[in-house]
């Protein structure tokens, strides 16, 4: 099957330049990140700031999409946070993502959009399924509850693109990152990500000479962390060279466990005090190391080792206006 894919990829190349390319959420990191990719092929895309359109807002859409007509569409909007927020905004973080994607994506169906790609995320796969994590292993299981309701929004999202590419035979394509970091990320000390959420709480820690540092669960728990201009380059990549109703895994292919990547966050930030756990907050799924195999074959890998995109981060971090 990847030889196939390989093949209608170099069958289908698909050229950006001169479209017009429209970044839903350009002002998330992975939207940010889109946006700074797409001007090195030459693209300077279409925003929309959010006083100007509503993505909740369906008659909002249709009227943006009908007025602007995009040709191309990353649909990088989305209402994302750690494991904290997925699990208590759940109605918020359900809503959100299910009503941005029904709406982005049927208008740019019905508006004429030659191409989509929409953004999944790595919860989609079942709790406990078989590591790496295999795009077919999608609805094969029970989903970590903690982010069922993100992940459940974001199913629906991808079953969409499937059958609007099946019904309409819509160019729309799906890409399922793994946890993603750098410029642009959310530092909410609760709310965030654990890469955005250590940065801030180990930097803190070490302006303020504090003897330990607390980190979330266990320790135990693995994840793969990828550098967001790693996922826009991707993203881009596979926009222009694959068309197909397969999902497409973005990731590393290596993880680390969430004690050592704590360790990472010290070494970074020139931290040198204890390092303690909260077992009293969730560790989530214990793992969740995606099968990159078929984004191998499609001739992409991420270029940005975890201790320098960590040094871009922190950088980032301090650098951030607030
Ligand atoms: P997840 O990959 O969807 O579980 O999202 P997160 O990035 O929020 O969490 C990843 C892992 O890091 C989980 O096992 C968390 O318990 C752990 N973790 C450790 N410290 C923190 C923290 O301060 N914030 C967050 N969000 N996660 C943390």
């Amino acid at each position: 099957m990847v030889a196939n894919m390989v093949a209608e990829a170099a069958a289908t190349p698909f050229d950006l330049r001169g479209k017009s390319v429209y970044v839903a959420g350009h002002r998330g990191m992975v939207g940010g990140a889109l946006v700074r990719r797409l001007r090195k092929e030459g693209v300077e895309a279409v925003t929309a700031a959010r006083s100007e359109l509503d993505l909740t807002d369906q008659a909002a859409v249709n009227r943006w999409f009908a007025a602007n007509r995009p040709q191309v569409v990353f649909l990088a909007a989305a209402k994302v946070g750690g494991i904290h927020a997925n699990n208590t905004l759940r109605g918020e973080f359900i809503y959100e993502n299910l009503i941005v994607a029904a709406n982005v994506i049927h208008a740019a169906h019905v508006n004429g959009a030659e191409k989509l790609l929409f953004l999944g995320s790595s919860c989609i796969y079942p709790r406990l399924a078989a590591q790496p994590l295999r795009e077919d292993s999608l609805l094969t299981g029970p989903l970590e509850p903690t982010n069922e309701p993100y992940a459940i929004a974001k199913i629906a999202g991808i079953k969409m693109a499937e059958a609007y590419r099946s019904q309409y035979g819509s160019d729309f394509i799906s890409v399922m990152p793994t946890n993603l970091y750098g410029p642009g990320d959310n530092y909410h000390p609760e709310y965030s990500h654990v890469v955005a959420a250590l940065i801030r709480r180990f930097h803190e820690a070490k302006l303020a000479g504090a003897p330990e540092v607390v980190v979330w669960g266990t320790g135990t728990p693995r994840r793969e962390f990828l550098y967001v201009d790693d996922m826009a380059d991707a993203c881009v990549h596979l926009m222009k060279t694959y068309s197909g109703a397969d999902l497409i895994n973005i990731g590393t292919g290596e993880d680390i466990s969430i004690a050592e990547f704590a360790t990472v966050v010290a070494a970074t930030v020139g931290y040198d005090g204890r390092i303690v756990y909260d077992t009293s907050k969730p560790d989530g799924t214990p793992r969740k190391l995606l099968d990159v195999g078929r984004l191998a074959a499609l001739g992409w890998r991420a270029s940005t080792p975890l201790a320098e995109g960590m040094k871009l981060a922190y950088q980032a971090f301090l650098e951030r206006g607030e």
